[in-house]
């Protein structure tokens, strides 16, 4: 069997895994227009203020792939699909015939019609590549804008505050991560960043980004001008749809799969950022993760499904512990508020139960709340005074993506009940986050 898969991020590299651990014999191929090889995209933010190089987060070396037996094609960009052929075609004209193809292109930065936003000095984050730009450009910036004030909006005006611009975050809507947060909590979170060096214009938006050889600033409705040396867009994605649409696939918002991420065509399938599922895109990498893992067992013959990944309510937003669940911005119901210095906590509880909740600020708290949510622990859980006092067993870092192991929690994902040394973890447990082995923790 000839397996191709398009593209090398976790969608893909999951996939060819999981072929090679069903199909010993198998021929596996990837492709991809990356210069790099599979490395831990959401640390790229980290990348992007100095803080990590690119080998700490790269999840696999050569050696890996020798092993397994995967061929990855580096700077191979696919320009076609044949799907009567069964073949695809790359930029320089090679063609690779496939059995089984499967689509895992990842996401574009979506850059609103905005006047001046191909000037130079304007920049999306998706890459190493775009990384490096903003970098170069920094050096000579003192202030910047950040368009879009969701997560990767916030963490970026982190970075470029990290470099040591002065940045002020531009969001439409009037308050911060409003798919997250309600109005009380987005507020503290403001308040918190605003202490980290960040200025906020909300519930506004850009008129246009002003500029003749490079951009000088912005101009937002109403007449305010912020200057601006630099401007970073951060206005969600758009999933690399356009080879999939070229070859006759079905494409709606995203590339259309059913429960076995089999696409409209017999025998190419599709995971990642890319796809639409049930009526539902994700963009998140635990989606993507488990999305390719699974293709990879399908095409590779296993009787299973994919269903949905649950998602995921647990952030981290610029070091700031938040989490939020259920019907967190509810008023109806008893609510129950604590507000302390630089902590925010709600509870919406009816019929004695957890009906949604947010926290702001005291990650202590956060796995109790969550297992009462999901109902495997009891209400009153909440209202104790958590433990958050450190036992004699080490904290464990995981060098891909940052995940802290902590013994005091165990890890609700892998089943490991809170109490367990990381020594004493079994030897097959992974990173819950981004998928690496134990031989990839530091003691911290
Ligand atoms: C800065 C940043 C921070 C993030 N932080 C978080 C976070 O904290 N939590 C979270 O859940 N998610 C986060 N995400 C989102 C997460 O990284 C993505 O959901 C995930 O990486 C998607 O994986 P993927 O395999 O679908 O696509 P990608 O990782 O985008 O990989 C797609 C690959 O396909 C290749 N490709 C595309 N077109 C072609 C072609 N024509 N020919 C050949 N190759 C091609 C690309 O080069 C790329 O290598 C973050 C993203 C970014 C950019």
């Amino acid at each position: 069997m000839n397996y191709i898969l398009i593209g090398n991020g976790v969608a893909g590299t999951e996939a060819a895994l999981a072929i090679r651990n069903a199909d010993d014999q198998g021929d596996i191929t990837i492709l991809t227009q990356s210069a790099h090889h599979f490395y831990y995209r959401p640390r790229l933010i980290e990348y992007l203020a100095g803080k990590a190089d690119l080998a700490a987060f790269t999840l696999y070396n050569e050696d890996h792939y020798r092993e397994k037996r995967i061929g990855v094609r580096l700077n191979t960009r696919v320009t076609a699909i044949d799907p009567e052929q069964g073949q695809v075609t790359d930029a320089a004209g090679n063609l690779y015939p496939y059995d089984r193809l499967l689509v895992a292109t990842g996401a574009d930065c979506f850059v609103p019609p905005i006047p001046g936003a191909d000037l130079p000095g304007v920049f999306t984050v998706r890459g190493v590549t775009d990384c490096d730009r903003v970098r170069e450009h920094a050096r000579q910036a003192e202030n910047a804008v950040v368009i879009g004030g969701g997560l990767l909006g916030l963490e970026a005006a982190h970075s470029l505050v990290r470099l040591g611009i002065k940045v002020t975050v531009v969001e439409v809507m009037d308050r911060l991560l409003p798919r997250q947060l309600d109005a009380e909590g987005a507020s503290l979170l403001q308040k918190m960043l605003e202490r980290k060096g960040m200025a906020f214009r909300l519930g506004t938006t850009v008129e246009k980004i002003s500029g003749t050889r490079s951009v000088t600033g912005l101009v937002l409705q109403g007449g305010e001008t912020i200057p601006a040396g630099m401007v970073v867009i951060s206005a969600g994605i758009r999933g690399r749809t356009t080879l999939a649409r070229e070859a006759g696939l079905q494409v709606n918002k995203g590339i259309v799969v059913d429960d076995r991420l089999q696409t409209s065509v017999p025998g190419i399938f599709a995971a990642g950022d890319p796809i639409e599922h049930r009526d539902r895109l994700y963009g998140q990498w635990p989606a993507a993760r488990e999305q390719g893992m699974k293709a990879g067992q399908i095409m590779s013959g296993k009787d299973t499904v994919y269903t949905g990944t649950a998602p995921a309510a647990t952030l981290k937003v610029t070091g700031i512990d938040v989490y939020s669940a259920g019907e967190y911005d509810s008023r109806v119901g008893m609510v129950e508020v604590s507000r302390e210095e630089l902590v925010y906590k709600k509870y919406i509880i009816r019929d004695n139960k957890l009906a949604g909740a947010i926290v702001v600020g005291d990650p202590a708290v956060i796995p109790t709340v969550r297992k009462v949510f999901q109902g495997s622990l009891p209400i009153r859980e909440i209202m104790k005074v958590p433990h958050t006092k450190g036992g004699d067993m080490d904290k464990w870092e995981c060098s891909a993506c940052g995940y802290v192991y902590d013994p005091e929690k165990g890890d609700d994902v892998g089943g490991v009940a809170p109490g367990t040394a990381f020594e004493d973890l079994p030897d097959d447990w992974v990173c819950p986050v981004c998928g690496v082995g134990k031989d990839q923790f530091n003691k911290v």
